[in-house]
């Protein structure tokens, strides 16, 4: 073909105290962003935290009232999303039924006036991009829903836009499409170098595929850090809790350390006040030892590359600990503990 995907130079983004309400609700309460060029950036947190309202902001589908959205240094607020140079992809395979693959991803061609020759050309490499290029004169209802979401990625990458926007797009996906696809986009983002802005509320997912994670929580942005930066040194407790597995355990904090189950453990973030907390303690910072902490197994299952065992300690805490599959523990035995000297988040109870 002619003409060929050169890498598009990715915009820089920056939401700057952007503020959005519904009525009384804040749905967006002062959010500030930058996102690089090229960088791939996930907006993660639960159902109902606004991550949704900042991509529709950012996209130009929602106003807002407060704050500014600069792209690449310019505000804006008065350029409508058509003008915004940005792809999207949907949660819900959003391709139009009566037109056939091709003519999907011509779509955004076609309304640009590009000429049907380099229109056809253009789709055609894009569909070759998402390993789809044999498809072209399918319907929609003739492709399964990890093609469907093929298709919708290429009909939001073949306009050449800055900024790419995805809003859960692998979650009405089976499991082993979606890491899969997953991992193809961010091939083709980091081919493209297109700034990517990833909408999900699987922590797993986000951790796998941004540079960093941006974690919302009732309109705020909580922390935004790499994926190891999260998982190592969660700034806050809902993060500690909410990216990764944390057990909650019974601490007393003593001036920047937390006292669990007889061990002295270092407190990540900001100092809290001494006194009776709880503490959030990593599945694999707990291992299973001759002596130490007893506790009763309760369950035990095969996670493939390892194991995770509930145990219960004698003052009725659950715990998870993982550890490694040749060794078996059997529901009802007594183990003993030991914790690793890892830093812990903790709150006041
Ligand atoms: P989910 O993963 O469930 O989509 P989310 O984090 O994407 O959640 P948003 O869709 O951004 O959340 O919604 C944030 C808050 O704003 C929610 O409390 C929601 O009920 C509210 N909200 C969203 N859209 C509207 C609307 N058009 N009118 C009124 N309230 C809205």
């Amino acid at each position: 073909t002619a003409i060929d995907l050169e890498p598009v130079s990715g915009a820089r983004v920056e939401l700057a105290n952007v503020v959005k309400h519904y009525g009384p609700h804040r749905a967006l309460n002062s959010i500030n962003l930058a996102i690089e060029p090229g960088e791939f950036i996930a907006l993660l947190g639960p159902s109902g935290c606004g991550k949704t309202t900042a991509l529709r902001a950012l996209s130009g589908l929602e106003g807002i009232d407060g704050g500014e959205i600069l792209i690449d240094g310019e505000d804006v607020a008065s350029v409508p999303t058509n003008r915004r140079d940005m792809g999207m992809v949907f949660q819900s395979y959003s391709l139009f039924p009566h037109m056939t693959v091709l003519e999907n991803v011509q779509f955004g061609l076609r309304m640009r006036r590009v000429p049907a020759a380099e229109r056809k050309g253009r789709a055609v490499e894009a569909l070759d991009m998402v390993g789809l290029a044999q498809f072209g004169s399918r319907y929609a209802h003739q492709l399964s829903g990890g093609q469907q979401q093929r298709v919708a990625l290429a009909r939001a990458l073949v306009t050449r836009p800055h900024v790419l926007l995805l809003d859960e797009p692998l979650s009405a996906l089976d499991a082993k499409v979606r890491v899969q696809l997953r991992d193809e986009i961010r091939r083709i983002q980091t081919e493209l170098g297109i700034t990517t802005v990833f909408v999900t509320h699987d922590q797993e997912e986000a951790l796998a595929v941004a540079d960093r994670v941006a974690v919302m929580r009732e309109g705020v942005i909580e922390q935004v850090g790499t994926p190891e930066e999260l998982y190592a040194a969660p700034a806050t407790p809902f993060v500690a809790d909410f990216v990764g597995l944390s057990n909650r355990v019974a601490g007393i904090a003593t001036d920047g350390t937390v006292s669990v189950q007889g061990v002295e453990l270092d407190m990540l973030g900001a100092p809290i006040q001494n006194g009776e907390v709880t503490a959030f303690i990593r599945p694999e910072n707990i291992r299973f030892a001759d002596d130490g902490i007893p506790a009763t197994v309760v369950s035990s299952s095969f996670l493939g590359s390892l194991r995770r065992t509930r145990v219960r300690l004698g003052d009725d805490t659950l715990l998870s600990v993982q550890h490694a599959v040749d060794v078996h523990p059997q529901i009802g035995d007594t183990v003993h503990l030991q914790l690793r000297p890892a830093p812990v988040s903790a709150v006041p109870r």
